[in-house]
């Protein structure tokens, strides 16, 4: 008996030991589900993460987006457009997919295992990360547009412009000054420059954003952004103070969005490969430097910050740029469907000739008078066609358009990120063509309803 007892209690403790292992694989379980549910959530929530897919509280704090967002066109029927969120806060460069599709393999490029293993690319090169084909590749195209003057200056290569804003602001602002140098532009500016300069609280820089609370006898950084983000203007410094250090943010300065004028030949220029050829994914930048100090200084936050810059990114960005330089350039090659920068034009064209007449239809929107002028590379007289439209909410019972527009399912970026009023919003027109269409439907309809 006592063994019968005894095997009783074995077969039941076994039994409990059986049922807490049930108990804490079924806990394990439910907080694996809670735990994928959340990160999905969160995945769903945030989008996507990268600094122009924050917008800019007015109070210095990122906020993400709703993501309607999708990071390639899904095959949908019209009816699953017409419901979903159009996403048109950030300026993600899509449009440019088709006309690299359109392409093929010219642009493909083979990295084999063996390649890219050291950290050096050039060490006779002042900036020892920057790939030698990459820079050939860049000056090739400047001197082929006539946007930039490439002569005497230093390259300096970022992971995206991004990176080189912040190596710039390292490199001005000297480390024993007694107070943070402040950091100005005129509104409205780009948003992320207050997230920038902001975000790490440092001592070296302060953002001032429109204000005339600095003296402008002390050293100073102003960035001048042409054509600007959001608002196309093509603009000059406007602090004019004795102290100022200017940096020209040119991303846009190509001719898809603007007539080139002249060569831009300022002391810092910044430009970008996600505005130029459409490869935000690519992470590059580049910036072209007149002084070496700063170029030196420019390298070292890059040396601190990531010790280099992806040699695989600056190859692949190598050939796409030679192979626009090489279809206007060669003979052979000349009859190609449709050249880089006529698809871009004609892509920019066509969106505004639709924004324009969706805008027209009726009062409750505006749109900013943007320059015309000749562009020196396409010989096209032609007024800017910027990246993003900035449009207001005229009607006086709108205070806030991008609230308003939301409602309609269009998601903007709001006035007040760029230092300007909530009757504004900035519209990328660079996406999917399959969400601008639709966009302008919407907004077709919203203008010819009465007014509320
Ligand atoms: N400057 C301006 C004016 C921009 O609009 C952007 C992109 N939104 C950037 C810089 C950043 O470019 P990147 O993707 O190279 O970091």
């Amino acid at each position: 008996m006592p063994s019968r007892v005894t095997g009783a209690r074995v077969v039941g403790s076994r039994k409990v030991k059986d049922q807490a292992v049930l108990l804490v694989a079924g806990h394990w379980l439910m907080l694996s589900v809670a735990i994928n549910i959340g990160f999905l959530l969160k995945i769903i929530h945030d989008g996507n993460l990268g600094m122009d897919w924050y917008a800019f509280n007015g109070n210095g704090v990122a906020v993400s987006s709703l993501a309607s967002y999708t990071a390639e066109p899904k095959p949908g029927n019209d009816v699953q457009i017409q419901e979903k969120y159009i996403n048109l806060d950030h300026g993600d460069p899509t449009m440019y997919q088709s006309y690299w599709k359109q392409m093929g393999d010219r642009t493909t490029i083979v990295i084999s295992g063996w390649q890219s293993v050291s950290y050096f690319s050039d060490t006779k090169n002042l900036c020892w990360f920057l790939e030698p084909g990459f820079a050939k590749a860049v000056t090739r195209l400047h001197n082929l547009v006539g946007n930039a003057e490439t002569a005497n200056r230093h390259i300096v290569v970022g992971t995206g412009s991004t990176q080189l804003f912040q190596a710039v602001l390292y490199a001005l602002c000297p480390s024993d000054a007694p107070d943070p140098m402040s950091i100005v532009s005129a509104a409205p500016f780009y948003s992320s420059y207050p997230l920038i300069t902001e975000c790490l609280k440092s001592g070296l820089y302060k953002w001032k954003g429109y204000t005339n609370d600095f003296d402008k006898d002390e050293p100073y950084i102003e960035l001048v952004t042409y054509p600007n983000n959001p608002d196309g203007s093509i603009r000059d410094a406007v602090f004019n103070g004795s102290g100022g250090i200017l940096i020209h943010d040119v991303a846009y300065y190509w001719p898809q969005y603007t007539p080139i004028s002249s060569r831009a030949d300022h002391d810092i220029m910044l430009f970008t490969l996600s505005k130029s050829t459409g490869h935000a994914g690519t992470r590059l930048g580049w910036a072209l430097v007149k002084d070496e100090a700063i170029a030196k200084k420019m390298v070292k936050f890059i040396e601190i910050s990531s010790i280099g810059v992806s040699k695989d990114s600056q190859n692949r960005a190598a050939k796409t740029l030679d192979v626009i330089s090489d279809t206007y350039e060669d003979a052979e090659t000349s009859n190609e469907s449709k050249r880089f920068f006529d698809f871009g034009y004609e892509e920019m064209a066509k969106r505004w000739r639709q924004l324009r007449e969706a805008v027209n239809k009726g009062k409750r929107f505006s749109l900013p008078n943007l320059p015309v002028g000749k562009c020196n590379f396409s010989n096209r007289t032609f007024g800017t066609q910027p990246a993003f439209a900035w449009v207001k909410c005229e009607h006086a019972s709108v205070r806030d358009c991008e609230s308003f527009l939301k409602q309609h399912k269009i998601l903007t970026r709001g006035g007040e990120h760029f230092g300007s009023s909530k009757k504004y919003v900035r519209i990328s027109l660079i996406g999917y063509e399959e969400d601008y269409n639709e966009f302008i439907r919407r907004l077709s309809l919203i203008n010819s309803e009465e007014s509320p």
